[in-house]
């Protein structure tokens, strides 16, 4: 499948994303990825890997980028996954490994709503309860930012460098969400985790359009654009990236679909994975 990107600001996201087929999004910085899909050897540099759910097109990837990573001897690869899934990820892991005969360097560590792992100096990934059919999670990418006390606001440059030569701390670090990258999920996802509808960046499937009814998609646990149309005035996000889209319309269709159904005021909707070289 075509690798798609797209670029915001100083954060950039690269990777495929297609219902069924496989999805995996690459993050910069810091390089981390959200999902494996299938594998791909572009996933190489990846030292964290974090995974929404077990169905295989998020997660059957997993031994390859693995046994990628200890081929080119990179350093140890941490996965974090549901608490729920830790195990059969580790079965699959172990039988790649018996196959290839070699043992992969990782660590799992098994994630609940709430765990907060830091992956570089000033960012960190917060898991957060999404609406699947299988035990599922979606992140938070968090930046820590200073800013200056309240109370130091009106002071001079000068003012300040000398209250920080006397050893004061005049900042104060606060911390927040830059990208939210929910894997699959339905709309429960928006009472479960509101603070989805305030990030920066807000990845979110959209895996039907018209030809599937909202009660079809709940059951599959999926997102139906209906879903969105409906949340519209509520997203203040800058941008709003659709993914995991269905190949039932070709690109051209969801496009003309989502610039009709879904016109938005506040965030600039983007579509994702769905490159037109990639139609069916
Ligand atoms: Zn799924
Ligand atoms: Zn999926």
């Amino acid at each position: 499948m075509a690798i798609d990107s797209l670029s915001f600001g100083d954060l950039r996201i690269e990777g495929v994303s297609r219902a069924g087929e496989e999805t995996w999004i690459r993050v910069h910085p810091p390089g981390l990825v959200f999902d494996v899909g299938r594998g791909a050897t572009r996933l190489a540099g990846a030292a964290d890997v974090f995974l929404t759910h077990g169905h295989l097109d998020h997660a059957l990837g997993l031994p390859y980028v693995l046994s990628l990573r200890t081929l080119h001897n990179s350093q140890a690869t941490r996965v974090f996954a549901p608490a729920a899934i830790g195990d059969g990820l580790e079965q699959l892991i172990g039988a790649a490994e018996t196959l290839e005969g070699v043992e992969y360097d990782y660590e799992i560590q098994r994630l609940e709503p709430g765990d907060r792992i830091p992956v570089a100096r000033d960012l960190s990934v917060e898991a957060f309860a999404t609406d699947h059919i299988l035990p599922s999670l979606g992140f938070h990418l968090r930046r820590a930012k200073k800013r200056l006390k309240s109370e130091y606001q009106g002071c001079s440059s000068r003012e300040l460098a000398d209250l920080k030569a006397r050893g004061t701390d005049v900042e104060i670090g606060e911390s927040k969400v830059w990208l939210s990258y929910c894997g699959d999920t339905g709309p429960e996802v928006f009472d479960l985790e509101p603070r989805i509808l305030e990030s920066s960046v807000l990845l979110i499937e959209c895996t039907f359009f018209d030809e599937v009814s909202r009660d079809r998609a709940r059951r599959f646990g999926h997102m139906h654009l209906d879903d969105l149309v409906e949340r519209a005035s509520e997203f203040e996000n800058q941008h709003l990236v659709l993914h995991h889209t269905s190949r039932r319309h070709s690109c051209e269709q969801l496009r003309t679909l989502v610039a009709e159904r879904l016109d938005l005021e506040g965030p600039e909707v983007h579509l994702f994975g769905c490159i037109q070289s990639d139609s069916p």
